[in-house]
């Protein structure tokens, strides 16, 4: 395993030793992304599957008492089945939750909610089915690998994202697409639930690699350690970057902080 290649972008955070050193005597919480943060991109995204070694690590991590939460624009269930793994999944960006059990809870949708996606359903039905991503409060058109879809969407998007705002709809860019999304739920409001059932002296890191992450990483400033997975760095609310190369490498120095602590799980 290489070393390390991170850099502070202006916050002063040089290494994690400050960080990690803390472990001991708190309970600390790794939150993280999925999709290229976890696992590597796919054009089919039902195979975007994390390595094996992203798998063992974060066993490992909970085996020693590291407590994680996966926080994904996917579906819960969609996440569960390809990280099967026993951990809490925010799917849905927050919207909803899966316990590291199974058990799935999400807030009602009210009536209006429902005919807005299903009108907004109805326009993007002009994209081929498996570029587009439908959800419980939102519907994401996947361009990743379909130039074509990205073409047709350059030619609509005025109109669809006109249309999109008049139905309440956010209009959210992303890596490889857009999302259309209900204002009901982001990762800013769901990183804000998570740490507010922390002890604010327990660490609390997320690791993300997109646009959706920031308002994550902004709901964690001050607060916790915000760590974007990027190939290069970019302008960003968290205060590390680490390529996706070096996921492995976070997950074992995160473990390793946790020595000493008692196996919960396996
Ligand atoms: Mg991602």
């Amino acid at each position: 395993m290489g070393t390390l290649d991170l850099i502070p972008p202006g916050e002063g955070i040089a290494d994690l030793g400050p960080f990690l050193s803390s472990f001991p005597s708190a309970r600390p919480l790794l939150v993280s992304d999925y999709d290229g943060t976890l696992a590597p991109f796919r054009r089919e995204r039902g195979e975007a599957l994390p390595g094996e070694d992203v798998r063992s690590l974060l066993t490992e991590i909970a085996k020693k008492g590291g407590e994680i939460v996966i926080l994904s624009g996917r579906r819960a269930e969609e996440v569960a089945l390809l990280l099967d793994l026993p951990l809490e999944i925010w799917g849905s960006h927050g919207w909803e939750r899966r316990t590291a059990g199974g058990c799935i809870t999400s807030p009602p949708l009210s009536g209006q909610n429902r005919e807005s996606l299903k009108s907004l359903r109805r326009e993007l039905s002009v994209f081929p089915e498996d570029a587009l991503e439908i959800k419980p409060i939102s519907c994401a058109l996947h361009w990743r690998g379909r130039p074509r879809v990205q073409e047709l969407y350059a030619l609509r998007e005025e109109d669809l994202a006109s249309s999109a705002r008049k139905e309440g709809f956010q209009v959210l860019p992303f890596s490889g697409g857009v999302e259309f999304r209900l204002p009901l739920a982001s990762k800013r409001t769901a990183m804000e639930s998570i740490l507010n059932r922390k002890s604010p002296r327990d660490p609390v890191c997320y690791l993300g690699d997109d646009l959706t992450d920031e308002d994550a990483f902004e709901a964690l400033r001050g607060r916790g350690l915000g760590v974007l997975v990027a190939e290069e760095p970019r302008p960003s609310a968290a205060q590390m970057w680490i390529s996706p190369s070096s996921v492995t490498t976070f997950l074992a120095l995160w473990r390793d902080g946790l020595k000493g602590r008692g196996e919960r799980i396996g």
